[in-house]
């Protein structure tokens, strides 16, 4: 069985980004990019499948500027067989990427894509629903346990207050959320290896696909700053600042 596995470069999520003084965008410029958090994750999942004998073939496949060739060679080294990197300078949208990610999926025929639950730079949350509804099948987001059947595919999710499970029919859909896995730590001699496994380079033109950008940035600003906290000497004065400032009791 194929999986695919989508992994974006997005800024480390160790890096406080700062704002543009115009306010256009957050400023990215000679900031370290790594892969998105949640597609770490994605791609480990796919590994345990191949390393528990369901998976056959894991394909990585990233869209966007060319450096994303490294965020695909350290999925590579994870364990990924080999990696297509849709190329383009054009800000992807995630309408686009699913769109793209559609045509991959068209071309390759995987029983399974499995993607981040959300990329931590946009925090759009979409791609995957996005993908799922344009491919026509069904999809499983957010999940916490993944139990692949020939067939079918058994995901729990987490959500709201608890857990639900939901049967899926194969080809499908799913999303990673935090608590799927623990990524493993890459080794060197796997880092070396994945300089020679295959990295295929398409567009979108190729593809058929238009990525254009379908929504506009009107401002990008800092959130407000946290007023500064106060010391109470008792409990008494805490519960009569709750009851008459606040207004909470
Ligand atoms: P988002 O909908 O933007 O929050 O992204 C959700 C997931 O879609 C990410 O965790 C990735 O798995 C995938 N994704 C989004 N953008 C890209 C991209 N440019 N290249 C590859 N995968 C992407």
């Amino acid at each position: 069985m194929k999986v695919l596995v989508a992994v974006k470069r997005v800024v480390d999520y160790n890096v406080k980004v700062r704002v543009k003084a115009d306010g256009s965008d957050v400023d990215i410029a000679n900031v370290k990019m790594s892969m998105n958090p949640f597609d770490e994750i994605a791609v480990e999942e796919a590994v345990r499948l191949k390393e528990a004998g369901k998976v056959s073939e894991i394909i990585a496949v990233s869209m966007g500027v060319k450096q994303c060739e490294e965020t695909l060679r350290t999925a590579l080294a994870m364990g990924a067989d080999r990696a297509i990197l849709v190329e383009t300078d054009v800000e992807l949208q995630p309408l686009a990427v699913a769109k793209l990610l559609k045509a991959v999926a068209d071309k390759e025929q995987p029983q399974l894509v499995i993607l981040g639950k959300q990329a931590i730079d946009d925090d759009a949350n979409q791609t995957g629903q996005m993908t799922s509804a344009l491919l026509g099948w069904s999809q499983g987001t957010f999940a916490s346990k993944v139990d692949l059947a020939a067939e079918t595919v058994d995901v729990i999710r987490e959500i709201d207050g608890g857990l639900e499970t939901v049967k899926l029919r194969l080809p499908a859909v799913v999303t990673a959320d935090l608590r799927l896995n623990e990524p493993r730590f890459i080794k060197l001699p796997n880092i070396m290896a994945a300089k020679k496994k295959p990295l295929d380079k398409t567009t979108p033109a190729d593809l058929g696909v238009d990525a254009a950008p379908r929504l506009k940035t009107l401002k990008v600003a800092e959130p407000a700053k946290r007023s500064a906290g106060i010391k109470v000497a008792n409990a008494a004065e805490l519960v009569a600042k709750l009851k008459n400032e606040a207004k909470v009791l």
